[in-house]
């Protein structure tokens, strides 16, 4: 069994409390939405030992709690003050553990690993129609520079990745596209727990990515930024792929400090920004979207309640918004709630998923306001981009 090797840290859980939170609301969005104790972190642990220890079996009434996890690592961020459990490998160990003993998974989730291995994205879209976004962008072959969107950012936010786009080419950046040839980062299979093709998969996309000669890969999507940054190397046995890779939180606080584009037009709303979970807490990324919001003339920037480390999760991580998508949504509406408490006029954040959740957030709401990608932000105010998209009642044709 796959979580054998994380014997140690599973009996190393003491049942503090801290990873669920001491009003069981406020911190874990499993049991936020399902209110069990064995929807936290503390409550999988018992679950691990006692598989551990023979006494329960891998079953399709655990599936909910095993595959309900968002995978935010709220918990795991908590339990460094207690055991220094990694909660998130242990549950996606569970989860390969669940596959490999031929043990029935949530139907979505192993749809949704198949629909990439037959089609090549999340969504089954046909490549033009994936593509639509680049109609009329120019790229350069062979540049070095890879621009990858990801599925979401190329079939939910077509506009929003064509602004982004224009915004990095526009500083200066040289950059290339797969165009047809682009296929998913692969991380469905790590979220549900479909490794058997993992490695493959990851050799032969490295593969590719070399003979294009690729030495750098820029991406919006926590997600993919986090699968070549860490579970390639990981997937391949190496410290580090041979191509740097950089998410554009990184890239647009360059454009910023290197005084890339000029910013004259002031952005004079009130906003406030979400951390998403794939580079705050995983990769303490926190600052860069805000050095960037407070450098743009005319924002007042204002925190929600639950920021940075102690962010609640949009609700779209961990394959939950595709297995288990009415969670998903009361996890967006909570988060809703916490934005809606700042009085902002607009909600910031920079990444794919969490803004496709936000918004289905304010769509349940009937809130009159936008979700925007910090990259709009900056474009709107580098002059790049009309101002209409920032106001509410703006709707882009994607
Ligand atoms: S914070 Fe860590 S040690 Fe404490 S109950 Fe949760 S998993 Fe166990
Ligand atoms: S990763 Fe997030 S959803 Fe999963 S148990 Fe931890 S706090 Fe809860």
């Amino acid at each position: 069994m796959r979580i054998e090797q994380y014997k140690d840290m599973i009996y190393a859980c003491g049942r503090c409390e801290f990873c669920r939170g001491f009003d069981y609301n406020d911190r874990c969005p499993e049991i936020f939405t399902q209110h069990w104790e064995s929807s936290t972190a503390r409550g999988r642990m018992a679950i691990a030992r006692a598989i551990l220890e023979g006494n329960l079996e891998y079953s399709e009434d655990l599936a909910e709690r095993i595959f309900g996890c968002f995978m935010c690592g709220r918990c795991r961020e908590e339990c460094k003050k207690a055991a220094q459990i990694d909660v998130i490998e242990i549950t996606k160990a569970m989860r390969q553990d669940f596959v490999e003993q031929g043990v029935q998974i949530p139907e979505a989730g192993a749809n949704m690993a198949a629909t990439v291995t037959s089609s090549g994205n999340i969504f089954a879209d046909p490549p033009k129609e994936h593509n639509r976004w680049a109609k009329e962008l120019e790229f350069k072959e062979g540049s070095g520079t890879l621009f990858y969107p990801g599925c979401l950012a190329s079939h939910r936010f077509k506009e929003k990745t064509n602004i982004l786009v224009r915004l990095l080419q526009a500083a200066g950046y040289r950059l290339d596209f797969l165009g047809d040839d682009q296929k998913c980062c692969g991380t469905p299979y790590w979220v549900t727990g479909k490794m058997e093709n993992a490695k493959e998969y990851a050799e032969a996309y490295l593969k590719k990515l070399q003979s294009r000669r690729v030495k750098e890969i820029i991406t919006p999507c926590p997600s993919c930024f986090r699968a070549f940054d860490e579970e390639y190397p990981h997937l391949l046995g190496m410290e580090k792929l041979p191509i740097r890779i950089r998410h554009t939180s990184e890239v647009l606080l360059e454009i910023i400090d290197q005084k890339k584009l000029n910013f004259k037009y002031p952005v004079n709303k009130k906003i406030t920004y979400h951390d998403p979970c794939e580079i705050g807490r995983y990769r303490d990324i926190y600052d860069p979207p805000r050095a960037i919001l407070n450098s743009i003339p005319g924002i007042e920037f204002t925190e929600m309640s639950r920021n940075r480390e102690h962010a609640f999760c949009c609700g779209g991580g961990g394959g939950c918004k595709i297995m288990f998508p009415d969670y998903s949504q009361r996890v967006a509406d909570e988060r809703i709630r916490d934005f809606v408490e700042t009085e902002a006029e607009l909600l910031t954040t920079i990444c794919p998923a969490c803004e496709m959740n936000l918004t289905h957030g304010f769509y349940e709401a009937d809130l009159d306001t936008r979700v925007l990608d910090i990259a709009e932000i900056m474009a709107v105010s580098a002059g790049l981009v009309d101002s209409e998209i920032l106001e509410s009642d703006y709707f882009p044709e994607d």
